[in-house]
């Protein structure tokens, strides 16, 4: 049981981020391990694995595997004795790598974050308090029940493009790990009477400069999409049956596209506006563009347009998010290797 209970948190840990690209929803860790009627564990009054219930909801309802959420943590929680000590360690670790943003007082931050980043607040709060600052409430809401999530209302319009996010932040404290570096992965500042605020130290943040461009590509196996993938500037991101760095695509690989598909097959590189895929494999890739197939060789290179879809094998795609949308197939639980009660989509 206790293989079965970290194996679980180390899935859930796969999908936590804090990455404005890949975040899909944000979560109140507060409110979700408290959700007893999440699993069948209602004996216990606070749970970390109900973070995995959630996920799982939500990639249901996008029919998308391997989704990411953002989560916010009120900082009691990592005190909270309600919760065995190994979670408690376990919450604190993700405090520590960054894969959870703790605050003294999250107030709005969920719906504040939901709006900047353009996904919704997985929560069964419907936040009358804050309905005049976002009027987009309820709708925006993903409420999570034991058999999935149900919409509230509308999706929310969001604030991408807005200047918070197109810019980059620095925090004049010392040692501000967050707010340092020149990453496009930096999380939202959070915003006090208007001005980009660092979280943490609630200090004003200075402006740093335009925030580097990225990319997000989605990689659809027959049918599903599996992952999502930022390609940032200077950085060439490999993607194969079993690169060095990058994206594996082994775990989703049936037996042909073993054989088919390099350790190392291809890699994806965003020089200024331009993303490229260059071709590093012994059998090649095809780009399917609005003018037909174009043949990658090994080495030959080939800037990619907005719809282009790159197939690595016949049924394994690499494109846009919209241009490959999710499949019928349900897709796999990060509860897997736990206890777990069904989640269904939604109708
Ligand atoms: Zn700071």
């Amino acid at each position: 049981m206790r293989f079965a209970v970290s194996a679980t948190l180390d899935a859930i840990e796969g999908r936590l981020t804090l990455d404005p690209a890949l975040a899909r929803g944000v979560v109140d860790l507060a409110e979700v391990v408290r959700l007893v009627d999440l699993d069948s564990d209602e004996a216990k009054p606070a749970s970390l694995r109900r973070l995995g219930h959630v996920i799982d909801a939500l990639g249901a309802h996008l029919a998308e595997d391997g989704v990411a959420v953002y989560p916010v943590v009120d900082r009691s929680v990592l005190s909270d004795l309600d919760l065995t000590s190994n979670e408690r360690m376990v919450v604190r670790r993700w405090a520590d790598d960054r894969l959870v943003e703790v605050l003294d007082e999250p107030g709005d931050r969920v719906l504040e974050l939901a709006e900047l980043l353009g996904v919704p607040v997985v929560s069964r709060q419907t936040f009358p308090q804050w309905s005049e600052r976002y009027p987009w409430l309820p709708g925006g809401l993903l409420a999570p029940g034991p058999t999935g999530v149900s919409a509230r209302g509308e999706p929310h319009p969001g604030r991408a493009g807005s200047r918070v996010m197109t810019r980059v932040w620095r925090c004049p404290e010392p040692g501000c790990a967050t707010f340092a570096d020149a990453s496009g992965a930096q999380p939202p500042p959070r915003l006090v009477t208007g001005a980009p605020t660092c979280p943490r130290h609630r200090q004003r943040l200075a402006d740093a400069g335009p925030r580097p461009q990225t990319r997000v590509r989605a990689v659809r196996i027959d049918g599903t999409v599996r992952r999502r993938v930022v390609v940032r500037p200077e950085t060439p991101l490999l993607v194969g049956r079993a690169p060095e760095s990058g994206l594996s695509l082994s775990p989703w690989l049936g037996e042909e596209a073993m054989r088919w598909i390099s350790r190392s097959h291809l890699r994806l590189e965003l020089h200024g506006d331009a993303l490229w895929v260059v071709d590093s494999s012994t059998k090649g890739t095809t780009v399917r563009t609005r003018g037909g197939p174009v043949r990658l060789g090994s080495g030959q290179a080939y800037e990619l347009a907005d719809d282009d879809v790159v197939a690595l094998y016949e049924g394994v795609e690499l494109a846009r998010p919209a241009v490959l949308p999710g499949g019928a197939v349900a897709p796999s639980s990060v509860m897997a290797e736990a206890p777990t009660i069904a989640i269904r989509r939604p109708h």
